[in-house]
């Protein structure tokens, strides 16, 4: 059957930029008559029952999108992935493919097999998905895995919890053929695969560059947007892969981050350059080790670069905040061969007026408007479009309405404490006065907050995140422009006002000290002169802290030229 299959190797791959992990693009796909005997001898088969994980990780293995793996792995593979990050060959592979079925009718077909025998794959309707030649049969340590791919035994973490759910006592290992994928529903018109997207960036498109990015539960965000445009500034071209599989149960419906996706891409992005398509691909939620994977994905999907930003495929506090960073430390880029792009946390400062990261930023806290997809996610649950600072009206608007679940429970609670919804984004609201304001003399209390709190800080810098760039610049115009005719009449008029009416109080005092006695006769209805003064002086002091107007008469001292104006403009004729 195999000698049906077209074979994308190195030659294929020549003239690319890119090739997949390990030289060849696998394709496990049977068409045409290889597929219709396939389907023959699949009836023949024992048939071994698969969850939809596994039918969406054979669809990945036989397209490509795990190049080189061509199937389920063997014991040496398996543990040295498990161990070393890498296969046994020594090729960087993170995370261990293992098939082992559960359930007691699987696990007597699992019992009668040997070496060489070939077995069905079905799904839960009984659907033949692929066959699977047996290499290997071993035991499959569940704890073992657990610690070595997660650094915990813990079933409260997801990952943990679906290796005692999935996973039964015996592994089988060897290669895969597709008889048939499974449609991919409100997304099968968007799908792409490996063989397409070469074809895409390489013959139609001819960019020399493409950049990856892959992205979990969270609607479009300006962090998002920030790295991508980051990356388009040197990359040609940019593929965007939102996740549209196995998210958690609290998430904003694939759908509606499609429709978010698109909308921005349209009013935002540069046309032909960014190329959406979702990416189905199981959770795996291995934080760092689930990175590298991504990054593998996009290589084999024919990215030259990968964007990855901070707490990629992050999950709870398991992992410390860069350890999606860290991770990359320990390979060689040439072994890994795509160029990893690593983004620090992006936030927007208003005192900046931009988007940025401590990178990029000196400003303090009390500034900033934080990008937190949980955050956000909250945010549309309140019933508030989060600040256009850190998701575009666009995005927002529309998922708003897919975000799952929706409004307030019957506490008027969302599914966090408001407090920390509230310190994730406006991390000024607990410290400052305010946006922009001086610190508090108690922080705030973040059990404490309300969903009052909340309004308050959405309604702060909705009001003000624009206003504090532009008083800048309102003072920085008024004391430098030379031509006053863009100043503000007013300001000016309000100024000379209050420095007329300061006189006015001098004149007034002046005239007092000099009638005050030495001592007054009751030190409460009267001043002595020595009071007087000291009014006098303060008076004095005031005027002399007024913001004084600047007239255009008044800055005419700024504005000289040594030489005939004609001079500085290439005339040589001195007397012109
Ligand atoms: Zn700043």
């Amino acid at each position: 059957m195999s000698n049906q299959e077209v074979i994308y190797d190195e030659k294929f791959f020549e003239n690319y930029p890119q090739h997949p992990h390990g030289g060849r693009l696998i394709n496990k796909v049977l068409t045409g008559k290889a597929k219709e005997e396939g389907f023959a001898k699949a009836k023949s088969l024992p048939k071994i029952m698969i969850d939809l994980e596994a039918v969406i990780t054979i669809e990945m293995i036989a397209t490509g999108v795990l190049s080189p793996n061509e199937g389920f792995m063997n014991q040496a593979d398996y543990e040295s992935v498990l161990k070393e990050g890498r296969l046994a060959n020594g090729l960087i592979w993170p995370v261990p493919l293992s098939f082992a079925p559960t359930g007691e009718r699987n696990q007597e077909i699992v019992a009668s097999l040997s070496v060489n025998d070939e077995v069905t794959l079905v799904d839960e309707n009984m659907e033949p998905i692929a066959l699977l030649t047996i290499e290997d049969i071993f035991e499959y340590n569940k704890t073992e895995r657990a610690n070595h791919l997660f650094g915990t035994n813990d079933r409260n973490h997801p990952g943990v919890d679906a290796i005692y759910r999935r996973m039964g006592d015996t592994a089988l290992g060897g290669p895969i053929q597709l008889l048939q994928r499974v449609d991919w529903g409100p997304f099968e018109k968007l799908r792409l695969e490996p063989k397409d997207t070469w074809r895409i960036f390489y013959e139609e498109k001819k960019f020399n560059s493409v950049a990856g990015f892959i992205t979990g539960a969270n609607p479009l965000h300006r962090g998002h947007e920030y790295m991508h445009r980051n990356a388009l500034e040197e990359i040609d071209g940019l593929l965007l892969q939102p996740l549209v599989e196995m998210a958690k149960r609290e998430y904003t419906r694939h759908e509606f981050r499609m429709l978010a996706y698109r909308s921005v891409l349209d009013t935002y992005y540069p046309d032909n350059r960014s190329i959406l398509s979702p990416l189905r691909v199981t959770y795996i939620f291995a934080g760092p080790r689930e990175t590298v994977l991504h990054a593998l994905v996009m290589k084999n999907y024919g990215c030259t670069h990968a964007i990855i930003g901070r707490d990629h495929a992050g999950i709870g506090d398991y992992y410390d905040k860069y350890a999606s960073h860290t991770v990359f430390e320990e390979f060689l880029p040439e072994e890994l061969g795509i160029d990893v792009r690593l983004f620090f946390e992006v936030f927007y400062c208003t005192r900046c007026h931009s988007l940025g990261t401590i990178q990029t930023c000196p400003h303090d806290e009390n500034y900033r408007v934080n990008i937190s997809g949980t955050g956000i996610r909250e945010m549309l649950r309140h019933g508030y479009l989060p600040p256009k600072e850190i998701v575009r009206p666009e995005s927002a608007r529309i998922a708003i309405q897919g975000v799952q679940p929706k409004g307030l429970d019957e506490n008027d609670e969302a599914t966090l404490p408001v407090g920390q919804v509230i310190k994730s984004i406006f991390p000024f609201y607990l410290k400052y006065h305010g946006l922009g304001g001086s610190l508090r003399k108690k922080p705030l209390d973040p059990d404490q907050l309300t969903n009052e709190d909340l309004a308050l800080a959405i309604r702060d810098v909705r009001e003000h995140a624009d206003l504090i760039y532009k008083d800048i610049s309102d003072e920085y115009n008024n004391a430098g422009d030379i031509n006053r005719h863009l100043q503000k009449q007013w300001v000016d008029e309000a100024r000379e006002s209050m420095i007329d009416q300061q006189e006015m109080v001098i004149d007034n005092l002046e005239e007092k000290v000099k009638q005050a006695p030495d001592k007054a006769s009751d030190e409460f209805m009267y001043q002595d002169k020595s009071e007087a003064e000291k009014e006098l002086k303060v008076a004095k002091q005031i005027l002399d802290d007024l913001p004084k107007s600047v007239r255009g008469e008044d800055v005419k001292y700024r504005v000289w030229n040594g030489l005939p104006y004609h001079r500085y403009i290439g005339s040589d004729e001195e007397d012109e």
